[in-house]
Formats: C-alpha cells, structure tokens, sequence
C-alpha cells in the first residue's frame, strides 16, 4: 500500500490539479502545505488571503478512547490552529464534525466542551457549524483563518544559505507516550499542546517558511526541503531538548526529539541576518527560538554532531498508512 503522502498526491492533488482548468482560480496555495490559501474575492481589501485547514482525530489511531475528555476537546482544536500559526495567519473561526459512540454521554461532551472553547475563546476562534452522528469516535475540525499575502508563511520558501530554526523544546510529548506519568510537563504537553499563534503571526517579518511539527521534526523538515528544493545540515547538539528527556541514553534523546511527533512547534528558516531580530522576538514572545542548522543548496540532507559527523539519520516521519 502506498504511503499517506504519495496517496494524497496520486489521488488528491492530481484530482485538484484536473478541477483546476474547469474553474475559477480561488486557491492561492492548494493542497501540500500546513493550510491552503484563498483569495476571498475581489470585494474584500488589497491582500487579505483566507487560510483553511481540516484535521481529523480517530479514538484509537490518535488518542486512546478513555482519554481525558477536556484534554482531548482542547487538543482537537490545538492541533488545527497549530497549522494556522505555520501559515503566519490569524484564526477567526472554525466548524466541528463529530462521530460519538454511546460512552460519550452528556457528562463526556461537557468536559470536552470545556476544553475546546477555554481555547477557542483564548485566541478568539469562533464556532461557526458542523455536525455530529453516532459512531466510532472521531472528531474534524476545519478551521479559518486570515494572513497577509506578504507575510504568509509557505513550504516552498527556504533558500540556500537560510538559516533553520525550532521554537520551544522538542521531544516531550513523545516522551510522555513512552514513559506516561513520570514527568507531568511531557504529559501536559503530550495532552494540551499550546499553538504557537503569537510566533507565527510576528514571524512574517523575518521569514517566509515554516511548517508545524506534528509528525517529527525530521520529516516535517523534508516537507520543506522537498517544496523548496533545497538541502539542509542539522546540528544533533543544538536541537533544543525537553528537560524530561535528559536523563535518557544520547540516542534515545535524539530519537525522541527529531523524530518523535506531537511537538506542535514551529519550524522556520529564516536569513542570517535575522537572527537578532529572532533573539529579541524570543524575548518579547518568552519562547526559546533556537537555530538548528543551515539550508543548503545541494539537496542533500543530513544530521551532524559536534564534531561534524553525520549520524545517518532518516528525514523520515509518521505515515498513518505504513504499518507500525
Ligand atoms: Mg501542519
């Protein structure tokens, strides 16, 4: 079977490229970035575009079904307007489909309900349709937003020489996967990752190419090499590590941090001459943003330690249709 990311561009973004020549020209950027990209019309200002982006969580697949109900409603939509903050746009709104089985009873939606809209308030997402059914629990939200078309934030804008950056510390929620219960910030940030929106929206100064980290720093980094055409040398040293994770062997640390999903940091390149401007954004933000390596023109891509070795590692992450 072929894997999740060649399937959606076998099946998905061939049928959007054919859809593409019967119709009007809506999407700016269409499927293979962390949202698509409207132009709302030509009644609306100058260069406002819409962002949209839809994703699914499955009990079972992405959560086990017995999970904390607020935890879960906050993440549902945590992981939505995480895609939001890689585009640098703003939420404004969002629609909720939901599958329930009969063990989710009133008492169960209440919590979920908590944690879904002490978010959506938080960063003023407005609820505005959906629906629900009976059925193995499942939970879709779509959700909507704004951003300039000069400071969006897209895959296909890394450049040689531009420096590559990760917000926050890596490798938490991976961690507390593997080792539940035994550090209460891995778990929190395992169950209620925070969307970094502030960072998104002031990056579109200082750089114009980010993806979220969802499936592992190092196969979210591919996406952009891929789109961009580039190459890319990681420094293993620098990768910024969870606190957690620092009793563990070397390897483990390093598994865990660029390779383990669920991050929902940012990753960015940006050029050298930024930097400064990043440092004292980190600052303003109270967010460790940290330059992780150098986008290279030849397309190789590698992970080096210290001494400049490389450690032979796959810029490989989660595909939910290869067998684990
Ligand atoms: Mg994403």
């Amino acid at each position: 079977m072929s894997g999740e990311f060649e399937r959606i561009a076998r099946f998905f973004e061939r049928g959007a490229e054919r859809l593409r020549g019967s119709l009007a020209n809506t999407a700016v950027l269409g499927i293979g970035d962390d949202c698509a990209l409207l132009s709302p019309g030509s009644q609306t200002r100058g260069d406002a575009l819409c962002a949209i982006s839809t994703d699914m969580l499955v009990a079972g697949r992405h959560f086990w079904p017995d999970v904390n109900p607020a935890s879960l409603g906050h993440k549902a939509l945590a992981v939505n307007l995480s895609d939001l903050a890689a585009m640098g746009a703003r939420p404004r709104a969002f629609t909720l489909a939901l599958a329930l089985s009969d063990n989710n009873d009133d008492a169960w939606l209440d919590a979920f309900c908590e944690g879904l809209f002490a978010l959506a308030a938080e960063h003023a997402c407005e609820l505005i349709g959906g629906d629900t059914t009976r059925g193995p629990l499942c939970i879709c939200i779509t959700v909507i937003g704004d951003v300039d078309l000069q400071r969006c934030l897209r895959r296909d804008r890394a450049r040689p020489g531009d420096h590559i950056w990760v917000s926050g510390e890596l490798g938490a929620a991976a961690y507390a996967l593997r080792h539940p219960g035994l550090s209460r910030s891995a778990d929190e940030r395992l169950l209620r990752p925070q969307p970094r929106l502030a960072l998104g929206t002031a990056l579109g100064r200082h750089s114009s190419c980010a993806v979220d980290l969802s499936d592992g720093l190092l196969g979210d980094l591919r996406h952009i090499l891929e789109r961009s055409q580039v190459g890319a040398q990681v420094h293993a040293e620098r990768i910024p590590v969870h606190p957690a994770l620092l009793g563990l062997p070397l390897p483990e640390q390093r598994a865990l941090a660029l390779q383990g999903g669920d991050d929902y940091e940012l990753l960015f390149t940006a050029p050298p001459d930024a930097s400064e401007a990043l440092h004292a954004l980190s600052v303003t933000l109270g967010l460790a943003l940290t330059q992780i390596g150098v986008i290279t023109k030849d397309r190789a891509r590698d992970v080096v330690d210290a001494s400049g070795q490389s450690l032979g590692l796959r810029f490989e992450g989660f595909d939910h249709f290869t067998p684990h």
